[in-house]
């Protein structure tokens, strides 16, 4: 009798235990040994038993992008054949499923309106960038005023010499609980569409855009689960506009990571929404409207006192 039977059994019984323990420990890492994992090629689906918090989390060994609860989140490292890298489940453990409880007494936040002055940002025929934030970002101060916030612009109107060092040091000056810069986005493709979320890579990893080797540690780095927080709600509520079918109208780019110098020397929480692509005629319709920077404002005001709420 050949000896290759039982050493195909011996296969086939380690590729079963194998599976058996695919994200099983990410699972329990996470805090959810009890979640059900769905393994269907390379698609790793966690479904954890909470009601309060993100629940489904969607994986593809080998890439970034990931979705939790149908939002796109880029992972600091790709996913593993077996697990999460430990980056990943210590964040989203911290930021999603067991934060430090936030605040939520009155809360003192600065916002930031991309550009200004000389420096208009992105611009079409008719826009600039620097009047599109500052639209979005009075409407947004407005609304987390009448909600009883503190709430500071780190620019008033469009006339500024700020730069970005001064943005980051007014951030440390006030005391603040968060720091929200607000951006257009442009493109040489006129496809690209859609709303993004950055926060700062965790500590020893690469952006999540072409050529972003790790850095630091970074003064950013000491606040990432809270603006991980952040990136996630805001991002989550921009989503919300549908078509009279229900179906999403919102182009979902992301929670992604990026080196961006607000985000690296800001003191706080630090998020940058880039809020659509004033190069693509879906979009420069959508940000450039009143009413849709109103809703824009609103959703964004929705995902911040999300982050800080103590229920998710
Ligand atoms: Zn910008």
């Amino acid at each position: 009798m050949s000896h290759a039977f039982p050493f195909l059994l011996s296969l086939a019984a380690l590729s079963i235990l194998g599976c058996h323990s695919t994200y099983r420990s990410t699972a329990r890492e996470l805090g959810y040994p009890e979640a059900t994992r769905t393994i269907d090629g390379q698609h790793v689906k966690l479904t954890l038993p909470s009601s309060d918090k993100p629940s489904e989390f969607c994986f593809t060994i080998g890439k970034r992008p990931a979705e939790i609860d149908g939002v796109q989140y880029y992972l600091n490292k790709p996913a593993g054949r077996k697990n999460l890298s430990k980056d990943d489940i210590l964040l989203l453990r911290q930021a999603l499923l067991f934060p430090a409880i936030p605040k939520t007494s009155a809360l003192n936040l600065l916002i930031d309106p991309g550009h200004g002055g000389k420096d208009s940002g992105c611009r079409n025929e008719t826009f600039t960038e620097q009047s599109i934030t500052l639209a979005v970002a009075k409407e947004v101060q407005q609304l987390l005023r009448e909600l009883g916030h503190n709430v500071n612009l780190t620019r008033p109107d469009e006339s500024t010499t700020l730069t970005l060092d001064d943005r980051t040091l007014l951030g440390a000056s006030l005391a603040i609980d968060a720091f929200i810069s607000i951006h257009v986005n442009a493109s040489t493709n006129p496809e690209a569409k859609g709303v993004e979320t950055y926060t700062l890579p965790a500590f020893g990893c690469e952006g999540s855009l072409p050529n972003s080797p790790p850095r630091g540690p970074l003064v950013g780095h000491a606040h990432l689960p809270m603006s991980t927080r952040l990136a996630y709600y805001v991002q989550h509520a921009l989503l919300k506009k549908t078509n009279t079918d229900g179906e999403n109208t919102i182009t979902d780019r992301g929670v992604r990571h990026a080196h961006f110098k607000v985000l690296r020397d800001t003191p706080a929480p630090a998020i940058l929404i880039e809020i659509g692509f004033l190069t693509n005629a879906e979009d420069s319709v959508r940000i450039t409207n009143p009413e849709e920077q109103k809703r824009i404002a609103r959703q964004i005001v929705q995902g911040i006192t999300k982050a800080f709420s103590q229920t998710n």
